[in-house]
């Protein structure tokens, strides 16, 4: 049985690791089947695309759209797209346009709660210069002695309602699934159990989304406890939705769970891949 993880990030988003190197550890650690999904962005997968090749497993282009649905954020996994489809590559250079701006706004909402110089931190910590990300302002937080690590600084800082977070407009669902599918691939809600809505809210969104045209739930990530992979094995059936799994893995030290260490998916469900 081949081993699947359709999620993880590179340089080209806010992973530690180049394409290449995430491409060599999924081999390490047994992946057969790998999906590179940078945030809003496309760039790495040539490079992931050839290390993979050489190193004789398969390649999933991928990419994790951030979307704006009422006032939270969600992501959506895109998975076997084409990269260089012009609909996806201008969709994702949208949501890419506001990121640097939104840096500074989150640098000033810091300096008001008496951290200073916050955007010129964060930019040591950029890979691509086209995508800065709460990430880098997780690990200038850390450097700089306000957290002890990248997993903390979320509680305390850059999420709603904490100083360093500031709301700002992404891709709506549909546009979102729309580009996805132009590009030829499957659109995921990607960890849905992070999101902070109430059960109600869950359905809500689960039946936007299948409205849409929306294909698959991530039922099994580092973000969710056993329990939640068979209440979203649940909510996958129940929607017709088919599953996917992800280590969402940005780098050593960083994550709770390593390239193609996720368990397996639940019984009674369909894989993302079953066409594949
Ligand atoms: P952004 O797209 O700039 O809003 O940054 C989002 C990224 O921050 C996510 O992809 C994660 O890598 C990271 N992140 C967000 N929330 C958390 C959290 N609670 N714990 C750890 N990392 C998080
Ligand atoms: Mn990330
Ligand atoms: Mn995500
Ligand atoms: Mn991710």
């Amino acid at each position: 049985m081949s081993r699947y993880d359709l999620h993880c990030h590179s340089t080209h988003s806010d992973g530690l690791l180049a394409p290449a190197a995430v491409v060599a550890r999924a081999i390490e650690r047994g992946v057969d089947v790998l999906a590179l999904t940078d945030h809003d962005e496309v760039s790495g997968l040539a490079e992931a695309r050839e290390a993979a090749a050489a190193g004789g497993i398969t390649l999933v282009c991928g990419s994790e759209l951030s979307v704006s649905w009422g006032n939270i954020t969600i992501h959506v996994v895109a998975l076997g797209i084409d990269p260089q489809n012009a609909a996806l590559t201008e969709g994702l250079e949208t949501i890419r346009s506001g990121r640097t701006a939104r840096a500074r706004r989150i640098a000033d909402t810091l300096a008001n709660a008496g951290i200073p110089g916050a955007f010129e931190g964060a930019m040591k910590y950029v890979t691509s210069e086209r995508l800065v990300s709460r990430t880098h302002f997780a690990r200038f937080l850390v450097e700089a002695g306000y957290a002890r690590e990248v997993k903390d600084v979320f509680n305390r800082y850059l999420t709603r309602g904490k100083p360093g977070y500031v709301a700002h407009q992404w891709a709506t669902l549909p546009q979102a699934v729309g580009w996805i599918h132009a590009a030829g691939g499957q659109a995921v809600i990607a960890h849905p159990g992070r999101y902070d809505v109430s059960a109600t809210g869950m359905r809500r969104l689960l039946s936007e989304f299948c409205d849409v045209g929306g294909d698959a739930l991530e039922v099994v990530s580092s973000s969710h406890t056993p329990a939640q992979a068979v209440e979203f094995a649940t909510h996958a059936r129940v929607f017709g939705l088919r599953a996917s799994c992800g280590s969402d893995w940005h780098g050593p030290e960083e994550s709770w769970i390593d390239l193609g260490g996720l368990p397996e998916l639940p019984a009674g469900v369909v894989p993302v891949w079953k066409d594949w």
